[in-house]
């Protein structure tokens, strides 16, 4: 029944589930390609037609249609697995995976099995200043399904809803599945372990420009796979596939709370169901999906209708070229430019924000003030509304837009947070909100010396103090003249003003 009725899980304390168990992690992303067309077609691989008009025959899977591979994404697929470290097949094949979804007009997905384009890879990931080797399995190319959309239900889901609509403008778009090895002896860095995992591999696909790479948009989507153990035991548990996590912060709560749920159960001498479950954002829970299949079940075979794709070793040489700067070797070669320390580094790093802060330099921004404004102002944010950084709405240009002003002397520090405030709200660009909001500094030296000549009149003990060289008692003062101009003033000129009146 409806989702209300549901019992809320049994959870175990996240240090108790370290006592006693050891979990393993296993991540499959896909990456659906950035290419002009489809896997198997021609027709456009864009986001946001109108539904049902980008397809044909092979995507709609009529019969007698014939699929043709594009070479764009076999060249994408070699790249992704060239930077992961993988070996790629002299020779492979794509096979056909049967199973049933309406949203899949063929009964069955073109995808690979045995033969996968790439495989035996690694990644190195940092995670608190400590690098975790994470093998990758495979990197393999398939095809998209088309899309459903439930309608009249509360949730979006199938259940409950009045009828569905499916659109195929999806259906056929490259993927490649990339899959981790599973990752075992993280203990209590699993979470942070499959967050920085997905959050570095999506740093690395944008340096590729494979693909556009928003979660949000689901162009890289993380299946996360977690069983427990008992404590070392050296065994794998039975595992659980939550799937389609959409955000950074949600593998690393997906992760901690499929922990939280096995351990429950396996507490209670109950045993782990091999599932697929659905990750909700709100409430932070995992729900049953369905009962895992295994690979038997989808009667894999190779595909009678697509030649084997065979890379000339020369190609995959050429395309080595190709890879962009490696992201921990740019990661160290930044740091160096930038000035920043390890703690500093780590924390940017950390919070998801090397690539804006990257960005925001990019635009002209002093590093230092890049790094302070994503990590103090833009992260609490984004932390408060429950969303990655990088989703904020507010572009790395925007943030050296404001930081040009408080170089300039329009605003201070202070008054920029008030301009983010409209940033968020969509008031226009900086320079508008300084304008509406009328947060530009007072630099009219009349004003200015009003206010102070006033501040001293107001606080005559403070002001004997300076007269007697207290100098450290101007800060009342210049507080106090900041306050009575609404904090547009420049503080480093109030307390000049301070000092020449009374020194
Ligand atoms: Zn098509």
């Amino acid at each position: 029944m409806a989702t209300s009725t549901r019992q809320a899980d049994a959870l175990v304390d996240f240090d108790a589930v370290l006592a006693s168990y050891d979990p393993a992690l296993g991540l499959e992303v896909h990456v659906e390609l950035n290419t002009n067309t489809k896997m198997f077609c021609g027709c456009p691989a864009v986001f946001g037609g109108e539904p049902n008009t980008q397809v044909c025959p092979t995507c709609l899977g009529l019969p007698g249609a014939m699929p043709v591979v594009n070479r764009k994404a076999v060249e994408s697929a070699i790249r992704i697995g060239l930077a992961l470290n993988c070996d790629i097949a002299e020779w492979c094949r794509f096979a056909r995976k049967n199973y049933f979804y309406p949203d899949m007009p063929k009964n069955f997905q073109t995808s690979q099995y045995d033969e996968p384009i790439a495989f035996d890879g690694w990644m190195d990931v940092e995670v608190g200043g400590e690098t975790v080797r994470v093998e990758i399995e495979r990197a393999h190319m398939e095809e998209d399904t088309g899309k459903s959309l439930h309608v009249g239900g509360a949730t979006g889901r199938i259940h409950g809803a009045d009828y569905s609509l499916v659109d195929y403008n999806r259906a056929g778009i490259p993927l490649i599945e990339i899959v981790t090895r599973p990752i075992v002896g993280a203990g209590a860095k699993a979470p942070e372990i499959a967050r920085a995992y997905v959050a570095q591999l999506r740093d690395l696909i944008v340096a590729l420009a494979v693909s556009e790479a928003r979660m949000d948009q689901g162009n890289l989507r993380a299946d996360v796979n977690l069983s427990l153990a008992p404590k070392g035991s050296g065994v794998l548990g039975t595992r659980t596939e939550t799937k389609n996590v959409n955000s950074f912060r949600s593998v690393e709560r997906a992760v901690r709370y499929e922990m939280q749920r096995h351990a429950a159960i396996l507490d209670g001498g109950g045993s782990i169901l091999q599932e697929t479950r659905h990750w909700h954002e709100d409430t932070g829970v995992t729900t049953s999906g369905r009962e895992k299949s295994d690979a038997d079940d989808y009667r894999y075979f190779p595909e009678p209708d697509l030649v084997p794709v065979a890379p000339s070793r020369d190609w995959v040489d050429e395309l080595r070229g190709t890879l962009p700067e490696n992201p921990t070797v740019k990661r160290t070669r930044l740091q160096a430019e930038w000035g920043f320390t390890d703690l500093e580094m780590r924390d940017t790093v950390g919070a998801g924000a090397f690539g804006l802060v990257e960005e925001t330099v990019a635009a002209g921004c002093a590093p230092q003030a890049a790094r302070k404004w994503w990590l103090t102002e833009l992260a609490r944010r984004a932390n408060e509304s429950g969303v990655d950084i990088a989703d904020l709405g507010v572009s790395p240009a925007t943030v050296a837009e404001v930081q040009a002003l408080v170089e300039a002397g329009t605003i201070n520090d202070k008054l920029a947070r008030q301009v983010f405030d409209g940033l968020l709200a969509g008031e226009g660009t900086p320079a508008e909100i300084v304008a509406a909001r009328g947060l530009e500094m007072v630099s009219d030296e009349g004003a200015l010396g009003a206010a102070v000549d006033k501040a001293i009149a107001d606080n005559p003990d403070v002001a004997q103090k300076i007269r007697d060289g207290k100098v450290a008692a101007a800060g009342a003062l210049i507080g106090a003249v900041m306050k009575e101009m609404r904090g547009q003033a420049d503080a480093g000129r109030v307390r000049e003003l301070v000092l020449e009146r009374l020194g």
